[in-house]
């Protein structure tokens, strides 16, 4: 292991469905749709674990965590984190900084970037002040844009412990 950074992409892409309970960067949202998915469907969580696992050198979310297994079924996102971060550990590895973008229509993120930055710094295990939550909408372009799914993308710098 060398002491040099280590940078790590990861995108997630989740429709969006009216009754669904909507949690995005591990904060509750009060809107009319949430994300449909297997677990929660945290879009900006699972982008921000394959960002840090892609960074670390190991396997994506989608092969630690299989959608086709139970014990996922609605589960809590911010468990998913937490595995994460303790392989991340075991590498001697740290969260350095993350910098987030999330396109959706709804529900409106501006209110809650600030928690959705506390909580996602308090997840990995990094200072609030080196994770960035950007809002954007999709000009009614692709399923963005129509309102029908939300998508997340991550950058992650990570060095050594
Ligand atoms: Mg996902």
């Amino acid at each position: 292991m060398t002491d040099l950074p280590r940078i790590g992409l990861g995108i997630d892409m989740h429709r969006l469905h009216p009754g669904r309970p909507c949690v995005l960067g591990g904060v509750k949202f009060e809107s009319e749709v949430g994300p449909l998915a297997h677990s929660d469907g945290d879009a900006v969580l699972h982008a921000a674990c394959d960002a840090v696992l892609g960074a670390a050198g190991l396997d994506d979310i989608g092969t630690l965590f299989e959608d086709t297994d139970p014990t996922h079924e609605n589960r809590d996102s911010a468990e998913f984190c937490k595995e994460t971060m303790a392989l991340v550990h075991e590498r001697q590895l740290r969260v350095w900084s993350m910098d987030i973008v999330l396109e959706t229509e709804r529900p409106k993120l501006k209110p809650m970037r600030k928690a959705m930055r506390e909580r996602i710094a308090e997840l990995f295990g990094v200072d609030v002040d080196r994770v960035n939550v950007k809002g954007k909408t999709g000009e009614q372009v692709d399923a963005v844009g129509r309102g029908e799914a939300c998508r997340a993308t991550v950058v992650a710098l990570l060095g050594p412990a």
